[in-house]
């Protein structure tokens, strides 16, 4: 069994008018039916579009959602059913960083504040000098000086309240981080730091990592398996090195070839595949296929009426698309244009 594994996970949030279900407009389907499975030590990327249900999934990892359906297996134990007061155990192990390290910093407690207060909670460090020496033996683990203990979050680079935000997490001896978009609010050259200071300590502490993300970039390197999410649900999912080799749903298709090369002395022979329209909305998703109403391969009749499921096409690739097989041999007719 894989150290976290979520089946069939559905997230549907009613929508209210004031206190009232509205019936007019239903539920939001922000995650509908998510399977993965994230194994020890290794790093699952979850990338797709502002609005497509990755934070969403995160969050509902940590009982932050109310999960509507499905199960979400912590280590033997279904976090999605237990009760409220057993999550706090499994709060300490399963750990989140968040996007925007200075909007989840208190600005009036310094960082020993910020680091101990978790830690007393939870009853790590014993007392109050044991925890001090353990903040400072984990400020030097994410590259910050000892004597921030009593500095402010106000004082540091956008960089560094990641490093504390990162800090954190670790202070309180998790098993599982996730995440959420790490390095979006960071400047490109910061962004390269910040990920190898996840992948080091993912080395020397055996840390198992969701990444989510929105840039196909960020995830590439440090992932092991990456999952693209549209709609609410997973298209595709594969190991990192096939997914970028040969991309074959048409939504990671589009995604990928909008990555710029890294190298600008390289020619980019690569077709471009443009989107049109705009995200549909998650309270009334398309039926069929979810991504048929952009999807410059969609076929008449099958993919408005019947939805896809995930597929093994080989090696651990999983494809949910009706024609993936003819897509990848050219023997499907494009119907839409692209450059
Ligand atoms: Fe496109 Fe049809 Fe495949 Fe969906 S099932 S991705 S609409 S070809």
């Amino acid at each position: 069994m894989s150290l976290l594994e979520l089946d069939d996970v559905k997230v549907h949030f009613p929508v209210k008018k004031g206190l009232v279900f509205d019936r007019t407009v239903g539920h939001v389907y922000a995650v509908d039916g998510v399977s993965l499975q994230v194994e020890e030590g290794q790093t699952y990327g979850l990338v797709g579009e502002s609005g497509c249900g990755k934070t969403t999934l995160g969050r509902s990892v940590l009982r932050l959602v109310e999960i509507t359906d499905g199960s979400v297996n912590f280590d033997g134990t279904d976090l999605a059913k237990l009760p409220a007061k057993e999550m706090r155990t499994f709060r300490r192990r399963l750990q989140m960083v968040f996007q925007d390290p200075l909007g989840s910093l208190n600005p009036r407690q310094n960082i020993e504040s910020i680091l101990s207060e978790g830690m007393a909670a939870h009853g790590i460090g014993g007392t109050r000098e044991e925890r001090r020496e353990k903040i400072r033996d984990i400020l030097t683990k994410v590259g910050l000086p000892a004597n921030a203990l009593s500095r402010y979050p106000h004082e540091f680079s956008g960089g560094q309240r990641q490093r504390i935000g990162i800090a954190r997490a670790l202070v309180l001896e998790p098993d599982v981080i996730i995440c959420d978009e790490p390095v979006s609010a960071l400047d490109v050259s910061i962004q390269a730091q910040v990920i190898n200071l996840l992948e080091e300590l993912q080395e020397s502490l055996g840390l198992t990592y969701l990444v989510i993300a929105h840039d196909l970039a960020v995830v590439r390197h440090i992932s092991d398996v990456i999952g693209v999410m549209y709609l609410g649900s997973l298209v595709e999912e594969a190991p990192s090195d096939a997914l970028y080799a040969e991309p074959r749903h048409p939504y990671t298709k589009a995604l990928m070839s909008a990555v710029p090369v890294p190298d600008p002395e390289v020619e980019d022979r690569r077709e471009r595949i443009l989107l049109t329209g705009d995200l549909p909305s998650p309270a009334n998703p398309p039926a069929g296929c979810r991504f048929h109403t952009r999807c410059p391969w969609a076929q008449d009749t099958l993919c408005a009426t019947e939805r896809p499921v995930l597929k093994d096409v080989g090696g651990g690739h999983k494809v949910a698309c009706h024609f993936a097989a003819e897509i990848a041999a050219g023997t499907v007719e494009r119907t839409a244009a692209s450059v």
